[in-house]
């Protein structure tokens, strides 16, 4: 609905990650890939679409890469994680946020994205990042809704607005209710 300009943008509130989830493997959560299904659904009715995915979940999004991969899907993986990594293609990229701001490695993504030049952008967003949450990398509620605007922001310049925000990983329910609502009203503004 998002691609067809149905909806102006959306955010899906799935109540388990997707990330984790390969070809012949699950874990952490993850029993579907559920960025990739969506992929594959826009592939199977519309083509082969370019499609750029920002993962701003604490962990790495293996599964996700690894289906991308499998695939041949046209599409940017960005994966803020634990480590630094360029693909020959230079499509599937890891930025470190130990090397690196978290601003700084979302710019990079903004710059990466503005080259693709996707059909539509995907969001994986995971607030287990958050100071006490599981995936503790010092952010707060402020930051996602820095990322929000500035994602939100690109999506408008590049690919009129399609933006989907998938919810990753994340477990303390305060943080989870105001993180989600915080990206949501950023979506409606
Ligand atoms: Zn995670
Ligand atoms: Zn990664």
């Amino acid at each position: 609905m998002v691609y067809c300009e149905e909806l102006k943008n959306a955010f899906c509130y799935i109540g388990a990650g997707g990330h984790h989830a390969g070809r012949d493997y699950f874990w952490g959560y993850c029993c579907f890939n559920d960025v990739v299904l969506a992929i594959q659904n826009l592939y199977d009715k519309f083509g082969e679409l370019r499609v750029a995915i920002i993962d701003t979940d604490a962990h790495h999004g293996d599964g996700t890469r690894e289906l991308i991969e499998l695939n041949d899907f046209k599409a940017l993986h960005f994966c803020i994680c634990d480590r630094d990594y360029v693909s020959e293609d230079g499509l599937k990229i890891d930025v470190s946020y130990f090397t690196h701001s978290y601003r700084d490695a979302v710019e990079m993504f903004c710059d990466q994205a503005k080259n693709f030049n996707p059909d539509i952008l995907f969001w994986y967003f995971g607030h287990d990042t958050h100071v006490g949450d599981y995936g503790d990398i010092g952010l707060k509620v402020r930051d996602y809704r820095e990322i929000a605007v500035k994602i939100k922001q690109l999506a408008e310049e590049i690919c009129n607005g399609k933006l989907v925000v998938v919810l990753g990983g994340g477990s303390i329910p305060e943080i989870a209710r105001s993180s989600t609502l915080t990206v949501i009203r950023v979506l409606l503004e």
